[in-house]
């Protein structure tokens, strides 16, 4: 209970003051074709589906990057539990999660994150 305590807090108190880690991937792939999505966060981490548009990379990191935030807020096992209730109450349309993600995905944004794939700090800056 203390170590599920000391992560979920842990986590939260990285993902507050550090920068995402963003790892690039083909998402299909990686799941075994179980997972179709642009992008999708978990913790400190946020994973981009490949692809060669620049404005999809953009508009999906800066989707998930609200979702990095929400859970850092609410810390992971909140947002968890807050995030499935809506999901179960409203639906992934309605989710208030979302709502807000979409909402923010097309804001100009400059962020700093960790970019896995080559493993350095890349300073991100998108206007739409
Ligand atoms: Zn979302």
């Amino acid at each position: 209970m203390y170590a599920v305590a000391s992560l979920n807090f842990g986590l939260s108190t990285y993902m507050l003051n550090g920068m995402p880690i963003v790892v690039e991937q083909d998402i299909a792939e990686m799941s075994y074709g179980l997972i179709h999505a642009g992008g999708f966060s978990a913790g400190p981490f946020i994973c981009i589906d490949s692809t060669d548009r620049p404005e999809i990379w953009h508009l999906v990191l800066r989707h998930e990057y609200q979702h990095y935030m929400q859970t850092a807020v609410l810390t992971p096992v909140g947002c968890g539990i807050a995030y499935s209730f809506e999901q179960l109450v409203h639906g992934y349309e309605n989710n208030w999660f979302e709502i807000e993600a979409y909402n923010a995905q097309f804001d100009d944004f400059v962020l700093d994150i960790f970019y896995w794939n080559s493993k350095e700090v890349l300073h991100v800056e998108w206007e739409w």
